[in-house]
């Protein structure tokens, strides 16, 4: 997982979309309010093809996996939009007078909004038993907070959520990844267990493996440039090229940044000790 800066586009597409999400979202409050059923289309999915250009490069937004052409990409609700459930899966309920009347509709009213919207593998978007590991993976419905569920529009600004929403929250202050593909929490951090859970970032074994086998590559590739001759014509591209990896450009860019990082302490050290 990591931070995704998404510009919001200002082309006549985009603005159009916008202002369709608006209107529909207006109505589902609406009728909310007058008790009616509400319905919510998939006009929510109308610009998932944003989602093959920068920041996102066709990857999902939580594990960094590559969303493969022939399957799906699923576009998830980081608030939920039907329903809401706790880490262990139980349903959220609204209260009165501290009795369970109802269960929580979800938050409805972000059903539309591009800011509430992610793209994201089966595996991420889907709660269900990882079959190697056992462990029940994925988000579904899940979203857990530190305090009180939003009941009425705007009032999820008050929330303590235990999520990380990449777009807007660097996920690098709350975990970080090691050569081996693990991923570890970064100071204690609430939020870095709970992505590292939901996800199964580390019970999915092809997971790990990737991410493992990302880190050695780019390895591999950052030693050949330095055994490289500066006239050699293939440096200059293998540079560009590793740069685009750094911004995100392949899947499990966190491997990728670490190598990176580790590299430049390496040659730091070496420097270190010449005298
Ligand atoms: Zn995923």
């Amino acid at each position: 997982m990591i931070f995704l800066d998404f510009t919001e586009p200002d082309d006549l597409e985009w603005m159009q979309w916008i202002q369709n999400c608006n209107d529909a979202t207006e109505q589902l409050i609406k009728d909310y309010q007058n008790g009616i059923q509400i319905s919510i289309t998939n006009l929510y999915s109308e610009q998932k093809e944003r989602f093959y250009g920068k920041p996102f490069y066709g990857k999902c937004a939580y594990c960094e996996s590559s969303i493969e052409v022939n399957s799906p990409t699923y576009v998830d609700h980081y608030r939920p939009k039907g329903g809401i459930r706790y880490i262990d899966n139980t349903r959220v309920m609204i209260q009165e007078n501290g009795v369970d009347i109802k269960p929580h509709p979800g938050y409805y009213w972000l059903a539309y909004d591009w800011r509430n919207l992610l793209p994201t593998c089966w595996k991420c978007n889907t709660w269900h038993e990882d079959q190697r590991s056992e462990h029940q993976i994925g988000k579904g419905n899940r979203f857990p907070l530190e305090n009180q569920y939003a009941i009425n529009p705007g009032e999820e600004v008050n929330e303590e959520e235990l999520l990380i929403n990449p777009m807007f929250e660097d996920p690098a202050d709350h975990i970080y990844i090691d050569e081996l593909g693990i991923i570890h929490v970064r100071n204690r951090s609430t939020k870095g267990e709970t992505v590292i859970e939901v996800f199964g970032l580390n019970v999915r074994e092809a997971l790990l493996e990737e991410r493992k086998t990302a880190y050695d590559n780019i390895k591999r590739k950052i030693k050949a440039i330095f055994s490289m001759d500066e006239i050699d014509p293939r440096k200059n591209r293998e540079i560009d090229e590793l740069n685009l990896i750094k911004e995100g450009s392949k899947p499990y860019t966190i491997s990728a940044r670490k190598v990176i990082r580790d590299s430049i302490t390496e040659i730091v050290n070496t420097i270190g000790l010449i005298r």
